[in-house]
């Protein structure tokens, strides 16, 4: 290690100790830039299925078994209760350096446990739920495209984060309770850049949190539009 990087990381450690975002625990001897030790990780319950975007059944084999005219297949890593919750958050305001390795590490578990065989996932295209401009500006990254990043290294599969744009400045969603509220707060939010290259093609819609499913129902309307086949939306953690 150079001195630089030596003392970049001692002022980190100083800035940020290694310390468990859900026990507390201080880890600085496990792995590096983590922000959830290896004995909360192991203790998140990771899910093995796909879920029916209407009603959240479990899906076994990944094939749709009720609400078939709907229009996505749901793919949610865990739940969203604590540590999850912290950590996306950190994720998403704070630390999301840190964040991002335990995350992946849950995504990495998911997937394994779906067992995608590599007919399902052919012709399949990652797309990250974007931000509108002046949100990403101010965060500096898009968490969704993060994620989708390594959704797509896992499954290598490509990732297309210029296809899908918001073009509204919507209001947070968690900070409006009523459901007919977030799906007026997200209506006509997004414009697909290339409809042809959305026709016929199998997405992966990827964001962060699945709660009402406004912003993921409108995102994959205008999807559909653009003659999308099929599509899986998949996020690290659903709250339902
Ligand atoms: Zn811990
Ligand atoms: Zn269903």
């Amino acid at each position: 290690m150079s001195t630089l990087i030596k003392f970049k990381k001692l002022l980190l450690d100083i800035l940020f100790p290694s310390v468990c975002v859900n026990c507390k625990k201080d880890f600085s001897d496990e792995k590096q830039n983590n922000l959830l030790c290896q004995d909360c990780l192991k203790k998140i319950a990771i899910n093995t299925t796909l879920f029916c975007g209407q009603c959240q059944a479990r899906l076994p084999e990944n094939k749709k078994i009720c609400h078939k005219n709907f229009p996505y297949l749901l793919g949610a890593a865990t739940n969203f209760n604590d540590p999850i919750r912290n950590l996306i958050h950190q994720f998403k305001y704070r630390h999301w350096k840190r964040a991002e390795l335990p995350i992946a590490d849950i995504i990495k578990i998911y997937l394994g446990n779906l067992k995608l065989t590599s007919r399902q996932i052919k012709n399949w295209t990652v797309l990250p739920v974007p931000l509108h401009k002046n949100r990403e500006r101010n965060r500096g990254f898009n968490q969704a495209e993060l994620i989708g990043k390594i959704i797509a290294a896992n499954l290598k599969l490509p990732i297309r984060g210029d296809l899908l744009l918001r073009i509204k400045e919507t209001k947070n969603q968690a900070e409006l309770k009523d459901w007919q509220q977030r799906k007026n707060n997200v209506k006509d939010a997004f414009q697909v850049t290339d409809p042809k290259t959305i026709q016929g093609k199998n997405i992966l819609l990827v964001d962060d949190v699945y709660t009402s499913g406004a912003t993921i129902n409108e995102a994959i309307r205008l999807l559909k539009e653009s003659g999308a086949r099929k599509i899986i939306a998949m996020v690290v953690a659903k709250a339902r």
